[in-house]
């Protein structure tokens, strides 16, 4: 194979398959069992949903109802009450949905374990050793998880910025998805990395999720709905041009009651996945995920995904850049609490700014406002844009942003609908740590699997012991989430039983797409899960 691939594959370009005629068919087949199911798995005009708190929502009925507030888990916005609503509320809202809570989350989505919030850490509570103990959550939408996983909601709407909506449904063992970034309206969303912000949805099985995403009785699917208010809501026209190369959003001829056949399925395993950080229990079950797919028919073969070791670090440079440029705004003046008390920080702020009131209001209310997570991720993103270290961090960042991408393209089988033509590059572009030899696999997947999460739902006093340590230990976490939000892609993570020393536990397993095959990522989840 080396061989052949050395003479034939100097110049790779990037598939322009379509899917297959009958794999088409069994997608449309598997749509209009969700639109015309008898029995739908939401009922129709109520299902209990759960709003991550930072997503802006209003009270339909002030006069009876406690007005909600929009906190993002920050004392800065503790008393806030939006004026408006998000438009995915709005549309949950029609489709039937009845409002239960907001949930709690790490501070503007930023964390991975729920536990930096200005309200107390998420917990889920299991038995071990004839004890309940405190696990993480994970972040940061942690308290939508909770949510779901207790039965208080049937749907919970979440954020997934670097997987804060997979991470989260893996240690709590829900399913989270995270659609193709522009596919669902980002309006009255506070922003945390805009680039890479994304609403998911989180609830016990994929069918709830799917009846929302692609339609259900009379409910139109979100799938299909542009909102003028978000600049990145893609364009209607957009939206048909992608649903085109698909071809698989009309529905068809309802004949099969079947789950979505796996057979002539290639599933890509990506070998830089396999890090020595991942947990010897998740391994195993990530092993037999794919046995189990492999004997109902399905292919099951290693890729490469080169850029992957780096993506971590990229998302870690790009979204505290982006984070402190959003946060700038928060200046106790025009947003945000203005803490009126003097803090300890006062004595040296105020010799510093010589005495600029409204500079000492500034730093003021960003001391009290911001809890220490936050205050690190402004730190970081002011330090990689400054013009010192900008061609060094955001720069490079970006770069690997791309070649994560271009990774993603050439393992799929089919092409990226954003891209004008097919994508091609030279071999030699590639980062020199990538040999040729046994290294790139097949290209033509049709899905990536892997695990979500390198380990199970740690106990929350090694999650703050930790933090108090090496705060950005958690960020390991994320390794196998930023990935899929980098490139803009739709993932899903599906409950995944794991045995270790502790017992039987909860991990995540998770499904990557193409762009816009998120018809497809959720039928083939549903037969998975
Ligand atoms: N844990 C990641 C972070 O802190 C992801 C957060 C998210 O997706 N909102 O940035």
């Amino acid at each position: 194979r080396t061989g052949r691939l050395r003479g034939l594959c100097l110049r790779h370009v990037s598939s322009t398959r379509q899917t297959s005629p009958i794999q088409r068919r069994f997608l449309n087949q598997f749509i209009s069992r969700v639109q015309q199911g008898d029995q739908p798995a939401l009922e129709q005009q109520h299902f209990r949903l759960a709003v991550k708190d930072n997503i802006a929502t209003v009270s339909p009925n002030p006069e009876e109802e406690t007005p909600l507030t929009t906190t993002c888990g920050s004392n800065f916005l503790a008393n806030y009450r939006s004026p408006f609503e998000a438009t995915i509320v709005t549309q949950m809202r029609s489709r039937g949905a009845h409002l239960v809570g907001k949930t709690n989350l790490d501070e503007f989505g930023m964390g991975s374990h729920s536990v930096h919030t200005a309200f107390g850490a998420v917990a889920q509570e299991w038995e071990q050793e004839q004890q309940a103990v405190k696990h993480s959550a994970g972040g940061s939408s942690g308290g939508s998880a909770v949510a779901v996983a207790t039965d208080e909601a049937d749907i919970a709407l979440g954020t997934d910025t670097g997987g804060s909506v997979r991470l989260p449904a893996a240690y709590t063992g829900v399913v989270g998805f995270k659609p193709s970034y522009g596919m669902l309206s980002r309006y009255g969303l506070v922003p945390y990395a805009n680039s890479l912000d994304t609403v998911g949805l989180l609830a016990k099985e994929v069918r709830p999720i799917a009846e929302l995403i692609l339609g259900s009785g009379e409910a139109k699917g979100l799938w299909a709905e542009h909102d003028p208010l978000d600049p990145t809501s893609l364009s209607p026209a957009a939206r048909r041009r992608c649903a085109s190369q698909r071809d698989c959003y009309h529905g068809g001829p309802l004949s099969s009651r079947d789950p979505y056949p796996l057979k002539n399925l290639k599933f890509g395993l990506p070998l830089e996945y396999n890090i020595t950080e991942l947990s010897p229990s998740i391994r195993h079950a990530w092993s037999a995920a794919a046995a189990k797919l492999q004997s109902l028919g399905a292919r099951l073969v290693p890729v490469s995904l080169p850029s992957t070791r780096h993506a971590l670090s990229a998302y870690y440079v790009i979204a505290p850049a982006e984070a402190s440029s959003n946060l700038a705004k928060y200046d106790g003046i025009r947003y945000g609490t203005r803490f009126t008390s003097p803090t300890e920080s006062d004595a040296a702020t105020s010799e510093g700014l010589k005495g600029q009131e409204e500079g000492i209001l500034y730093a003021r209310a960003r001391a009290a406002g911001f809890g220490d997570e936050v205050k690190r991720r402004i730190l970081l993103g002011a330090y990689t844009l400054s013009s010192a270290a900008m061609d060094n961090y955001f720069l490079k960042a970006q770069k690997v942003r791309r070649l994560v991408r271009r990774d993603f393209n050439r393992v799929f089988a089919l092409p990226n609908p954003l891209l004008d033509k097919p994508e091609s590059f030279e071999l030699s572009e590639l980062p020199e740590t990538v040999g040729l030899e046994d290294k790139w696999g097949p290209t033509e997947v049709d899905f990536l699997l892997c695990p979500t999460a390198p380990t199970t739902a740690p106990r929350l006093e090694e999650v703050l012991s930790e933090e108090e340590k090496d705060p950005v230990s958690a960020y390991m976490n994320d390794v196998f989430t930023v990935p899929a939000s980098l490139a803009g892609l739709p993932a899903i993570s599906v409950p995944m039983r794991v045995e270790d020393q502790e017992g039987t536990g909860m991990a995540g397993l998770q499904l990557i797409g193409q762009y816009w095959d998120d018809a497809r990522l959720l039928a083939v989840a549903e037969a998975v899960a």
